[in-house]
This record gives C-alpha cells, sequence and structure tokens, in this order.
C-alpha cells in the first residue's frame, strides 16, 4: 500500500479520504487556500501546504502547484474527491508524467464520457439502453428541428458539455423551440464554451436512479447497488437513499448489469456511478457517467458495509476489488441529507457567515456525519456552501426516516442560515414517507415543504 497520499480537495471530502487512509496506515498531505488556513481537513492531515489565494481557480485548480507538492512531499498518489480536478484529464494524465498515482480513473476514460454526446454513442454500442432522442456533431438548426420533430413533445435540450442543470431546457412543443434553442445555446456556451446540444424525450415523472460501480485493472467489475437521488432542486441533488424504494431484483440487477457493461466499455478503473432515469414502468435510459467518487457514496457504505476509499486505494495500488459480486449483500436502508449553507427565505440562495455555535447529533452505527467545519468556521463565498452530510441507516426505510428526522431536530447551527428546517419537512413529508417518488418531487409538494 502507498506510504503517503496527497488529497487534492478541501472541505468534508478531504476530511473523509484522510480518515480512510489513516486508518490504512497511510501519511496523508493537505493542501489549501488563504482562506482554508485553519480548516479541519489541513488539522487532520500529517503535512499541509499552502495553494494560494482563496479563488479555486489561484488554489485548488492550480494543477502544477498541487503536483509540485505532491513531488516534494514523497506523496505516491493523488486522491482528487470530487469536484476540482476529479474529472479533469490534462491533471491525470499530468499525475501519470511525473510518476505519480492518480486515484481515479485513466485519463481516457474520463475523457470518453466528458461529453454526454459522446458518452451516449459508446454507451448504444455497448447495448445500454438510451433516453430516445439526438446526440449527433451535426448541430445545424434545421437538422436540430427535424430531429426534435422526430423525437416528440416535451423534449429536453441538454447542453453536450453540461454539469449542474446548466444548459438545459424543456421544450413544450415546435413553436417554441427556437427561442429555447437558442437560450440553451448561449447558456452553454457562458457556462462550458461549448454551444452544443443534444435533444432528448423528456420523461415527465421519472426518477433518478444511478448505479456504484467499481472495477479494477485487472479486468474485474461489480456494481454496488444504486441509489435514488429522485428528489432534487433544479435538478440539483437534495435528499439520497439507497436502496432505491421498490425497485425490483430483476431491475436492480439488469441495471447493474448495463452499469458494468458501459464501464467495462471504456476501460474503466475505479469508482464510477452510472445515472439513469427510471420511468415509472421500470424501463431505464442511461443518462450519463460520473468519473468520480460521488458526494452520496456514504449511502452506499451504510448498506453495504464497504468502505469505498478504501476500495478507491486498494485499486488505484493495482490490487484486486475486494469483494465479487456474489459477495455483495445489501443490508438496511440509507438516507442522505445535504445540508447547505442557503437562505430558505431568499430562494435557497448561498448564505456565507460565521458558525457561531455549531452542535452535530451523536454519531454511532445508526448516524454519521460527514463534515469539513468546526465551530469557529466561516463559511465563505468561495466554495460550494456544504457543511455536511447527515447519514442515517436502520433496518427498514420506514426506520430510517424516522432516524433522519430525529437527528435535523438534533442538529443546531447557528451564525449562517440554513436548508436544515427545509430538510426535516421534506423527511417527515407524508409523500416522502409514502415513496411518492419523482423528480418532480419539491415542485409539486410545495405546499407542505415551505
Ligand atoms: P447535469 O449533468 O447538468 O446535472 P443531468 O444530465 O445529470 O445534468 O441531469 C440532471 C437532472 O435533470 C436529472 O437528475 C433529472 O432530474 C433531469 N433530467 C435529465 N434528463 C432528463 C430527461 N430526458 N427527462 C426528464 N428529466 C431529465
Amino acid at each position: 500500500m502507498f506510504n503517503k497520499i496527497l488529497i487534492a480537495n478541501r472541505g468534508e471530502i478531504a476530511c473523509r479520504v484522510i480518515q480512510t487512509a489513516h486508518r490504512l496506515g497511510i501519511r496523508c498531505v493537505a493542501v489549501y487556500s488563504e482562506a482554508d488556513r485553519h480548516a479541519r481537513h489541513v488539522a487532520m492531515a500529517d503535512e499541509a501546504f499552502l495553494l494560494g489565494p482563496a479563488p479555486s481557480s489561484e488554489s485548488y485548480l492550480r494543477a502544477d502547484k498541487i503536483i509540485e507538492v505532491a513531488k516534494a512531499s514523497g506523496a505516491q498518489a493523488i486522491h482528487p474527491g470530487y469536484g476540482f480536478l476529479s474529472e479533469n484529464t490534462d491533471f491525470a494524465k499530468a499525475c501519470e508524467a511525473n510518476d505519480i498515482v492518480f486515484i481515479g480513473p485513466p485519463a481516457s476514460a474520463i475523457a470518453s464520457m466528458g461529453s454526454k454526446s459522446a458518452a451516449k454513442a459508446i454507451m448504444q454500442d455497448a447495448g445500454v439502453p438510451l433516453v430516445p432522442g439526438y446526440h449527433g456533431d451535426d448541430q445545424s438548426p434545421d437538422l436540430l428541428r427535424a430531429e426534435a420533430e422526430k423525437c416528440g413533445f416535451p423534449l429536453l435540450l441538454k447542453a453536450v458539455a453540461g454539469g449542474g442543470g446548466k444548459g438545459m431546457r424543456v421544450v413544450e412543443a415546435m413553436s417554441e423551440f427556437d427561442e429555447a434553442l437558442a437560450a440553451a445555446q448561449r447558456e452553454a456556451k457562458n457556462a462550458f464554451g461549448n454551444p452544443g446540444m443534444l435533444i432528448e424525450k423528456y420523461l415527465t415523472q421519472p426518477r433518478h436512479v444511478e448505479i456504484q460501480v467499481f472495477c479494477d485493472s485487472q479486468g474485474n467489475g461489480v456494481y454496488l447497488a444504486e441509489r435514488d437521488c429522485s428528489v432534487q432542486r433544479r435538478h440539483q441533488k437534495v435528499l439520497e437513499e439507497a436502496p432505491a424504494p421498490g425497485l425490483s431484483e430483476e431491475t436492480r440487477k439488469a441495471m447493474g448489469e448495463a452499469a458494468v457493461r458501459a464501464a467495462q466499455a471504456i476501460d474503466y478503473v475505479g469508482a464510477g456511478t452510472v445515472e439513469f432515469l427510471y420511468d415509472v414502468d421500470g424501463s431505464f435510459y442511461f443518462m450519463e457517467m460520473n468519473t468520480r467518487l460521488q458526494v452520496e457514496h456514504p449511502v452506499t457504505e451504510m448498506i453495504t458495509g464497504q468502505d469505498l476509499v478504501e476500495w478507491q486505494l486498494r485499486v488505484a495500488n493495482g490490487e484486486a476489488l475486494p469483494l465479487q459480486q456474489d459477495q455483495i449483500r445489501l443490508r438496511g436502508h440509507a438516507l442522505e441529507a445535504r445540508i447547505y449553507a442557503e437562505d430558505p427565505d431568499n430562494d435557497f440562495l448561498p448564505a456565507t457567515g460565521t458558525l457561531r455555535y455549531l452542535r452535530t447529533p451523536d454519531e454511532n452505527t445508526h448516524v454519521r456525519v460527514d463534515t469539513g467545519v468546526v465551530e469557529g468556521d466561516e463559511v465563505s463565498i468561495h466554495y460550494d456552501p456544504m457543511i455536511a452530510k447527515l447519514v442515517v441507516w436502520d433496518d427498514n426505510r420506514e426506520r430510517a426516516i424516522n432516524r433522519m428526522v430525529q437527528a435535523l431536530e438534533e442538529y443546531r447551527i447557528s451564525g449562517v442560515k440554513t436548508n436544515i428546517r427545509f430538510l426535516h419537512a421534506l423527511a417527515d413529508s407524508a409523500p416522502f414517507r409514502e415513496e411518492d417518488l419523482d423528480t418532480g418531487f419539491i415542485g409539486k409538494h410545495e405546499d407542505l415543504l415551505f
């Protein structure tokens, strides 16, 4: 195993990686920005190096400096966490060029999934079901119009380079198409420097169900069941759970096998997530593959009893997967709530301030808090406003929901506005308890939640 690794990230995920690395006897090098001098991840690490000023572009995105620090400190591998450089092919290549192991998939696999349209073409060839629509290179307005006609309405325009729900437009009828196309292209060009669009049939009440896959460098691939991330706001996940309520064993197997096929089609290595839209009739369609550890990985850890960061480290070290498919067992039900610094009275815009008082629920086998902050810390405008992930586990969904509701009641934060009350209303609502899930959940039940 590695003696020393560098964690090219901050916040809860940096702390999460350090925790597992330390348990395995691996020393950890942290990097930080001027705003994070006293951050929890810096305090937890064995060594820490300043990268630069607070803005990410001058600190956590400085691939050159991070590689320099890795070399100077003797780190053998770099864990990129999620976000920042985790899906940056140039960074993965730079690690390799400097004889540092990138704890993630090969650069070629990241590149294959970097474009939603190229990814769909690869998946089609691998026999993975796709949302019907158009994902070609030809972007002439006439052709897109003809493809829209063929696809039917409502349809969804999506940026091929998209992420974070940007560059997406639902189009209800042909009469709205030209205007929506121009707006979506403009948004995509601004956000990603690429106006390319794909067209998808817009499923009206789908669920977001994603499969956790893992592959080693010896050709083995497994799936660790699924997560249901249907509870979203502005196409962003709010509450996640595993397993997906009501998913049959048969569908789980079909989705899992399709996801492993998808990963193997691009010679994947490491942790990955294949996202599907799941329709009420049991059909499912490939949406995209994320080539990193996801924010919501803890719910999978809770129901499988596995440590996915340990799996990542072992696989990056050239070892075989710790378990084979038939050794992966599911137990109970897990939920994760993303606790954000945001203002519920102001359209959930990110909030900032000092965490004057912070009390987290007691952690035990049922309750886990993944966080990168302590009392007194500042929540700044510079980074993602997530304060913590509250994760609970119990024998069944109902009991897990009760745990979540109780843990949210115990969570106390003052000094910064948060979404805790909203999460509580959500988890405790009748439709959530009754598994009335689809991606329109929050919009449909606004009267109960606000
Ligand atoms: P991004 O990468 O920008 O997050 P995704 O492709 O992952 O975009 O989609 C984000 C969310 O948008 C999904 O979780 C789902 O709720 C919704 N969505 C995406 N494609 C469709 C579709 N074809 N029909 C209905 N909803 C969709």
